[in-house]
């Protein structure tokens, strides 16, 4: 039996660094949505192991795939249910669309995916909670993928709060070929550096969660983009460049590289669009014309 499921990428419209844990992760505010631009996943079940295959040259196959590891803690958690489920063979194959290393959430998504594939398939053995718990312990973003809707996102990212739609806003994004490792963004950046604006971002937090009308484009923002550009310049003047071009802000998702521009019509987004294609005809760069998903 073969199962096609999409794998979204999540943006991070505004992210602010609040503080340190004794265990060295960075505690965050972040307001994260889906967006429509996705990975296509394709689940066969057959056989009796876990097999995991990518058509991405950056991405692994084996057993450090994300994907690989969600599908074996789904099934070593089945041993302790009350009625265990035998482990089953599931051969997954991942189309990748999401830029990788691109601060798009792509492996956490993926992981999050076969987490709810394996669950429906088998009967829903796991509530939501245990799902959340289990996808914590892959990776800080992979709570959010299960989670559903646009979110208020805070401790590592896993304490989430459904955030009312955030309405129909089209994004450019720029995905500027530069792969970043997370960890070391995280390890670059550097508390004296913090902005002030965290602290009136509260507000419109709470704004957002009474459901009054904000104006999003109010409150984009990424704490992490001071040490990103620090660590590959190119990034900075990437969002220059497109500000310059898109006559608007442009914001960085996650930890880099992607840059996103948000329009609230389906025209100007393509004309910005089909502008930067224009621009980097001949270079190393992705672009993307897609929508905030609210589901
Ligand atoms: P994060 O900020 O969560 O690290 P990201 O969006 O910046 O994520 P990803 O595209 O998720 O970046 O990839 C991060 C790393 O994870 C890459 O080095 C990649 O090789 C590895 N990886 C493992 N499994 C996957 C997967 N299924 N899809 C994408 N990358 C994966």
């Amino acid at each position: 039996m073969i199962q096609n499921r999409s794998s979204p990428a999540k943006i991070n419209l505004f992210l602010h660094i609040t503080g340190r844990r004794a265990d060295g992760f960075h505690e965050l505010f972040s307001l994260m949505t889906k967006i429509s631009l996705a990975d296509d996943m394709e689940f066969t079940f057959q056989g009796r192991d876990i097999q995991v295959t990518c058509d991405h040259p950056d991405v692994p196959e084996g057993k450090t795939n994300l994907a690989h590891q969600a599908a074996a803690l789904f099934f070593s958690s089945c041993e302790n249910l009350a009625q265990p489920i035998p482990m089953a063979g599931v051969l997954i194959h991942i189309r990748k669309h999401i830029p990788v290393g691109g601060g798009l959430g792509g492996g956490s998504s993926n992981a999050a995916t076969v987490l709810k594939v394996l669950n429906e398939r088998y009967g829903r053995p796991f509530s939501l909670e245990a799902l959340l718990k289990m996808g914590l312990g892959l990776g800080a973003d992979v709570p959010f993928f299960l989670f559903g809707g646009p979110a208020l996102a805070t401790g590592v990212g896993e304490k989430l709060i459904r955030t009312p739609d955030l309405g129909l806003t089209y994004l450019v994004l720029c995905n500027p070929g530069i792969p970043v490792p997370t960890v070391r963004v995280f390890t670059e950046y550097d508390f004296c550096l913090t902005t002030p604006e965290k602290y009136t971002i509260k507000s419109v937090s709470d704004a957002l969660l009474q459901g009054e009308g904000i104006d999003i484009r109010q409150c984009l923002h990424n704490d992490l983009e001071g040490s990103s550009f620090r660590l590959y310049p190119e990034i900075r003047s990437t969002k220059e460049e497109m500000e310059r071009l898109l006559q608007r802000p442009v914001t960085m998702s996650g930890s880099g590289s992607t840059l996103f521009a948000l329009f609230s019509g389906w025209e100007n987004a393509k004309q910005g669009y089909e502008c930067l294609c224009r621009r980097w005809l001949d270079k190393d760069k992705r672009f993307f014309l897609t929508a905030l998903q609210n589901g």
